[in-house]
């Protein structure tokens, strides 16, 4: 038996070894990126909110639209005291899209409000800890069924709402990752997720800047038609 487990030890010790190396290369090369866009762009605090609700709403309303009019429309509610879920509820839906009109796709986005205050009031009672003592998991799952939320939507209310170890991948972390040859072409939303997920410190602070940075980058350089020069990722070499 014991030389049994010898054996096993001796066939598996490469193989572990090699895993552990793999990690550790994956982690320093996502910690070099990061560290370089942090000392390019400075910490970045997201997300600009005065509380959790407020987060979700703007995670919901900033699908495919700039964050500045997403600020517009937030504006608005917050002039009609509408950043509640009762009064979101209440208000009729063409009030409220016209309320939200800035951040685009404005009549979808008003029944995406009310559906995630549907579903928050029948699950928690509109009770934001109560929302975020869930399992991670469990609450991921429960956020992606309702209509209109989607894994970025869902990571980022966890992520910058709840405050919980979750990545955000997004356009940019595609584009940036990909155009370095760090993830092949085709690859899920998961899969990316995972690369940060699996080799860093299970830290949301540590995701949340990072995630920050990397759009930043995006924002700045990493366009359709990239601008390389000047970029902090400009001679990051990943071999
Ligand atoms: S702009 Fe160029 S250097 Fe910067 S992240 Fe994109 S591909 Fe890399």
């Amino acid at each position: 038996m014991k030389r049994d487990l010898a054996l096993i030890v001796k066939r598996r010790l490469p193989v572990l070894i090699f895993k552990e190396l793999m990690a550790t290369s994956r982690k320093s090369e996502l910690l070099k990126i990061y560290k370089r866009l942090f000392q390019h762009f400075g910490p970045q605090h997201w997300w600009p909110a005065e509380s959790p609700f407020e987060v979700i709403v703007g995670a919901i309303l900033t699908q495919n639209t700039a964050w500045s009019n997403v600020e517009k429309a937030i504006i608005n509610l917050k002039k009609q005291n509408l950043l509640s879920c009762g009064a979101i509820l209440k208000i009729p839906d063409k009030d409220l899209a016209s309320l939200i009109k800035p951040s685009g796709y404005y009549n979808q986005k008003a029944k995406r409000l009310k559906d995630f205050c549907t579903f928050f009031l029948k699950e928690y009672s509109g009770d934001i800890e109560k929302m975020f003592s869930e399992e991670i998991g469990v609450l991921r799952e429960k956020l992606l069924s309702v209509k209109g939320i989607g894994p970025e939507t869902a990571d980022s209310i966890l992520l910058y709402a709840g405050n919980m170890p979750v990545f955000v991948v997004d356009t940019y972390t595609y584009r940036i990752l990909s155009r370095h040859g760090l993830i092949p072409d085709e690859i899920s939303y998961e899969e990316i997720q995972s690369l940060f997920m699996d080799f860093l410190d299970s830290d949301a602070e540590l995701f949340k800047e990072f995630h920050a940075l990397l759009v930043m980058t995006g924002k700045h350089f990493c366009k359709k038609k990239p601008k390389c020069s000047g970029c902090p990722l400009e001679d990051y070499d990943s071999n």
